[in-house]
């Protein structure tokens, strides 16, 4: 995990980004994070141990990040974004209750693309699958 914050650091740094302590501990934030954070929630988070950093600050690194292809943005239609620091190919699974995202490994159905490609004469770029439900948690409470 280190080895991966400071290979992001290098990466940025020669993309000609400064680095700041704020913006360390965000990428190390994410990067340690399994919980799919909003910005908000990264904010929360830090703000007791950097007392000067805003949302807006947050926001803005989350943005950089994206940008530098270190972080992949879940969009909701509005700034509830989720930020994942896991490139790989995964799915979701979120809770209807909660809020609880939690990673799905499997392998991309790309014969839905090949279907979909065939089926439209679209040039198929990608798709986004998330899997709703109720996690064991909300499950039992409501049970
Ligand atoms: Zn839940
Ligand atoms: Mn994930």
């Amino acid at each position: 995990m280190e080895s991966r914050v400071h290979h992001a650091v290098d990466q940025l740094k020669s993309g000609g980004v400064r680095m700041t302590p704020q913006r360390y501990a965000i990428l190390e934030y994410l990067m340690d994070s399994h919980v799919h954070p909003t910005a908000d929630e990264i904010y929360r988070a830090l703000s007791p141990q950097y007392p000067s950093l805003s949302v807006a600050t947050v926001y803005n690194n989350l943005k950089l990040f994206v940008e530098a292809g270190l972080v992949r943005e879940l969009t909701y239609g509005d700034d509830s974004s989720r930020f994942d620091a896991d490139l790989s190919d995964h799915y979701h699974v979120i809770c209807t209750n909660c809020g609880t995202m939690v990673d799905f490994e499997h392998p991309p159905i790309t014969a839905i693309e090949a279907e979909a490609a065939a089926s439209t004469g679209f040039v198929v770029q990608g798709h986004r699958l998330e899997i709703y439900g109720l996690c064991p948690a909300c499950a039992g409470v409501k049970n």
